[in-house]
């Protein structure tokens, strides 16, 4: 066998194998056999006795690699090796160009959203003001337009505020750190418990949580998030979500590297026995302002909670992705540096 190294981190080899060549060997004498047992059982070395010749027959090995195909191999792999550079060169072009439009896209956003939301105060504002002076001086028809007017500010402000926070995320500088996720938890479900008191759900947290390495507040919101979707999208009796990381073992994907950060990443998931959501929908409900229902139904929302659990996943080195049985549950897996 010949084999070349293309990349050790990449682990990229090419390997060439020959066939056997069963090849007779033509020996002086019997090279394997120096050692003769003598009467009494020992072992002696005894001079040649016989020059007669002594054959032998080769197997299981090929033809030794000429010195010019070993050549030959070597400049293959200076071949590959600056194609594969020139590669990684336009790679890391595209990357920047990525970023930059990435950036523009998020400060656009920023823009956008901020400078939109002072018109749209004054909006509402006039509306409110029109409701409380002019209510009584309009028909009912005027009246109801007039609530239409103010249910679709407010509308249009939450999808400004979710779009504002959505651009904020992807700006801010992540702060590292090292994030006791069990305590996390605690104080993810003491919040969605203030707003979800009327619903009774078990939260269920088989095992003890490994640290994450990560901006405290963003994934904070990242579980919360999830939680209280799994609680939201669930209109069985006896409700429950359980949140925990997939063992190493279980499963070869659990624990992987991401080669860009160095870091060590793990799976971690939320999983709940709600309503379900189609395949077809899995990639779409992650797009902002992408919901599968009506606005009132499913207490509402402006469909920007999964697309800002993706970036913060994404800004931590990971990945999410969502396994679901329509009517018997979901379940959200991602992936955090440990
Ligand atoms: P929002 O909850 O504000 O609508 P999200 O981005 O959080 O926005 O979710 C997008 C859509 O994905 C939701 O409207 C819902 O249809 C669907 N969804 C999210 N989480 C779940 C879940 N755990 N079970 C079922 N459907 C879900």
């Amino acid at each position: 066998m010949l084999a070349l190294t293309i990349s050790k981190t990449h682990r990229n080899y090419i390997l060439w194998f020959r066939s056997e060549v069963i090849r007779t060997i033509n020996w002086g004498g019997n090279p394997n056999k120096p050692v003769e047992i003598v009467e009494n059982g020992e072992l002696h070395l005894f001079p040649r006795k016989s020059f007669a010749m002594w054959q032998e027959t080769v197997k299981n090995s090929s033809l030794p690699w000429k010195d010019c195909e070993i050549e030959a191999a070597s400049e293959i792999r200076s071949a590959v090796i600056s194609i594969v550079l020139r590669k990684a060169d336009e790679l890391a072009k595209i990357n920047i160009e990525l970023e930059r439009s990435n950036n523009e896209l998020d400060a656009f956003a920023y823009i956008a959203s901020h400078d939109l939301k002072e018109p749209l105060r004054g909006i509402h504002n006039y509306s409110s003001f029109l409701m409380e002076d002019y209510a009584e001086v309009l028909d009912e028809n005027g009246f109801s337009k007039l609530q239409t007017l103010l249910r679709l500010t407010q509308k249009m402000e939450d999808l400004i505020d979710s779009l504002l926070h959505f651009s904020r995320l992807g700006r801010a500088e992540l702060s590292r750190q090292r994030i006791n996720l069990n305590e996390l938890l605690q104080s993810v479900i003491d919040v969605i418990n203030i707003n979800y008191q009327e619903s009774l759900v078990d939260i269920i947290i088989p095992q003890i949580l490994p640290d994450v390495i990560g901006d405290r507040i963003q994934i904070h919101e990242l579980f919360t998030n999830l939680v209280t979707n799994a609680i939201k999208y669930n209109s069985k009796a006896n409700k429950w979500v359980e949140i925990g990381c997939i063992d190493a073992d279980e499963t070869a994907e659990t624990a992987s590297f991401d080669e860009n950060s160095q870091q060590k990443l793990k799976m971690f998931y939320v999983k709940d026995n709600g309503i379900g959501i189609p395949e077809k929908h899995y990639d779409t409900i992650f797009r902002i302002f992408k919901r599968l229902h009506g606005q009132k139904d499913y207490g509402g929302g402006t469909g920007a909670g999964l697309t800002i659990a993706k970036k913060i996943v994404e800004r931590h080195g990971g990945k999410i992705s969502v396994e679901s049985i329509v009517g018997q549950g979901t379940t959200f897996l991602f992936s955090l540096p440990i």
